[in-house]
């Protein structure tokens, strides 16, 4: 397959203190796998420092925007844009229209990875929560709330890993879709992409995030897509992009999105022999 008409814009950086290799590596990888742009989002700063143990410090930041520019001097054949993903909070919009105004980015990917302050829900260190189906059904329900103001809020170009709560395998009884419908009904209100991300494939749950479900509710309403590899090291660039490709056509999909300084382009998903 001919990757060049796709992006992986959901990457990260040693900063965020549980990801390897420099920017340039995974822009050389990008390279080697054909890719038209790579694309750097790596765990903003917090308000205050110490908020939790995984993502750069306030005063790194500067240091994060230099080591894409060096991936831009060092690989110039590929595109190589700037992003962030920012953790968005309730009560949290001063800090982001802060982070937002920090650097020329060309997308914001907005995530949630918690439910509640000092609760983030992949983490395997809280694992011992998710004790009983009535558990499951509370921190779903409680996830999807906050998933649904992220997509609303029209801060970011596109939102990640949706339905990140069935990681380590937990998901409740019956239809989901009365978790998917009103996030997917924001995302299209505000006009923010979604990612299908194919870290998930490698996780507990063995599945991409979202799931085929969400997919085609998704691609029905005609939200954009944008496919992501959430590389934590230069190897998994582009990981199980044909496979997400298929998955994309299959699901209703052909075209992806591009950002560059914030705007939105469309190209068409590359041609695919996909066997199902
Ligand atoms: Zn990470
Ligand atoms: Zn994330």
């Amino acid at each position: 397959m001919n990757l060049g008409k796709l992006a992986d814009y959901h990457t990260h950086t040693p900063l965020c203190r549980h990801a390897e290799g420099e920017p340039f590596e995974y822009a050389r990888q990008a390279e080697k796998l054909g890719l038209g742009e790579i694309g750097f989002s790596d765990h903003s700063p917090a308000e205050q420092d110490g908020f939790d143990d995984w993502r750069m410090l306030r005063e790194e930041f500067p240091q994060y925007l230099q080591s894409v520019e060096v991936a831009r001097s060092k690989v110039p054949k590929i595109k190589v844009r700037l992003g962030l993903e920012v953790d968005y909070l309730e009560n949290g919009e001063v800090w982001i229209e802060q982070l937002s105004a920090m650097a020329p980015y060309d997308y914001l990917i907005g995530s949630v990875h918690y439910i509640a302050p000092g609760w983030d829900i992949d983490n395997p260190k809280w694992i011992g929560r998710w004790s009983g189906v009535a558990e499951i059904e509370e921190i779903w329900t409680a996830y999807w709330r906050l998933y649904t103001l992220c997509a609303k809020s029209g801060y970011f170009d596109f939102i990640a890993h949706p339905d990140l709560p069935k990681k380590f395998g937990h998901k409740p009884e019956g239809d989901l879709r009365r978790f998917y419908e009103p996030a997917i009904a924001a995302a299209l209100a505000s006009g923010t992409a979604i990612e299908i991300n194919t870290s998930g494939w490698h996780k507990n749950c063995s599945e991409q995030y979202p799931s085929r479900q969400f997919l085609e509710i998704m691609s029905e309403a005609g939200i954009d897509l944008v496919i992501s590899s959430d590389a934590h090291s230069p190897t998994n660039v582009g990981r199980d992009f044909e496979k997400a490709v298929c998955l994309a056509r299959d699901t209703g999909f052909t075209q992806s999105a591009r950002f560059e300084k914030r705007c939105k382009t469309l190209v068409d998903l590359p041609a695919a022999t996909c066997t199902s």
